[in-house]
């Protein structure tokens, strides 16, 4: 058996999921809202099932969908795509990520990736052949550098792999932490492979900047997008891709022969709802906001050192002023002792070398993360003592 995949232990999600309902804790690990998601879209998903086409759509997407990338990504960041030639539909931005890897990398190609890696990244590209370079980032603020970068990226490099916004972190990259990849990345053949799945997630009135709004990198960029993440529809794997024709073309040869399509129906139903109000997105940004601001008030009232957060589901707590140095340890005693789950950061560092950072999901109503706090308020002395 392939030993990368032999070797390889269940993902951090599905064990602390799985913990979290043998405990009967509450699951603030895995990343998935408890409510039910957009009605009109779900709706939408369910009419295309009765009464709209099953079988196989077209490989690149169906053309309703297409355009709907298009024009969303126009209308909310300025993006200017043709939808015959720049978009792919995949079944997820896992696939999408996977395709790409395949896709773009000769085995003894370099890939840079940033670490904390959200955990799917480092397998693919060591199944596809890549060789790892990392850039460390580091809490508070988990900011990359110029002579980071500088160091990382070179003539062997084929793919650098970003996350933005970024998973576990929360933190989100701007246009001038963006010109400094491109400027990194001149002079080398090397493409960006950005996963942008959390661009709508976003907070304190910023704007998503993507990698194809950055002129240096617009010919060179995959951007790779998730309809779960839009909708807070997290098991509905919709994905698409965005990149210059010239790449996609190489793309679509991989998509065709991982998933070769996505089902017609869901992709129906995202088509329109991704042409909903601008407002409805502004309302689910805010409502995001707002169980951000109230867990972390919690966690903060609870003794617990907040890390900030700009983009995602998920906020993170610094155990290092409690004296702690092992999170995957505190995890497990977390979900067992005190019923609540949480995600050690260290799970996504190949060396785990960052032992100090948990990852709090927030996406739930605002009963679950009281009685979150009031359980981690009451187990902290025992925990921690
Ligand atoms: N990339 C990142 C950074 C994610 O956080 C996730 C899921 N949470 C994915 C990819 C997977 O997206 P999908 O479910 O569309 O495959
Ligand atoms: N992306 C989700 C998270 O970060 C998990 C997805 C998964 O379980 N593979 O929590």
């Amino acid at each position: 058996m392939n030993p990368i995949f032999a070797n390889l232990q269940t993902s951090i999600f599905e064990e602390m999921s799985a913990l979290a309902r043998l405990h009967q804790a509450i699951n603030l690990g895995q990343g998935f809202p408890d409510d039910p998601g957009p009605e009109d879209v779900r709706r939408k998903a369910a009419e295309a099932v009765v009464d709209g086409w099953n079988q196989y759509p077209p490989m690149m997407g169906i053309p309703e969908l297409r355009q709907a990338v298009a024009k969303h990504y126009a209308d909310h960041q300025a993006l200017s795509v043709d939808p015959a030639t720049e978009v792919m539909v995949t079944s997820g931005a896992t696939e999408a990520l996977c395709g790409a890897l395949l896709a773009l990398v000769t085995p003894g190609d370099e890939v840079v990736l940033f670490e904390p890696a959200y955990d799917a990244y480092l397998p693919l590209v060591l199944r596809a052949g890549g060789v790892p370079r990392f850039v460390k980032l580091a809490p508070p603020d988990w900011r990359f550098t110029a002579e980071q970068l500088k160091a990382a990226i070179g003539p062997k490099t084929r793919v650098v792999l970003l996350n933005n916004p970024q998973n576990p972190s929360g933190a989100v990259y701007g246009a001038a932490e963006l010109q400094l990849l491109a400027d990194a990345m001149k002079g080398t053949d090397a493409i960006v492979v950005a996963d942008e799945v959390w661009e709508h997630v976003i907070f304190d009135r910023r704007a998503h900047t993507s990698v194809l709004a950055v002129p240096d990198l617009r010919e060179r960029a995959v951007k790779i997008g998730s309809a779960g993440k839009i909708f807070c529809l997290t098991g509905w794997k919709v994905g698409f891709v965005v990149a210059t024709p010239p790449i996609l073309k190489v793309l679509a040869k991989a998509h065709q022969y991982i998933t070769f399509t996505t089902p017609p129906n869901l992709q129906a139903a995202v088509a329109y709802g991704l042409g909903k109000e601008a407002a409805h997105f502004a309302a689910m940004r805010n409502d995001l906001q707002a169980k951000r601001d109230h867990l972390a008030k919690g966690l903060r009232k609870a003794g617990l050192t907040v890390l900030a957060t700009e983009g995602t589901y998920f906020l993170n707590v610094d155990l290092a002023p409690l004296g702690l140095k092992d999170d995957a340890a505190f995890c497990r005693r977390l979900v067992t002792e005190a019923g609540v789950a949480a995600i050690p950061v260290s799970a996504f560092y190949a060396d785990a070398s960052m032992k100090s950072v948990i990852r709090f999901c927030f996406a739930k109503n605002d009963h679950t993360l009281d009685e979150s706090v009031r359980r981690l308020s009451e187990a902290a002395p025992r925990l921690v003592g």
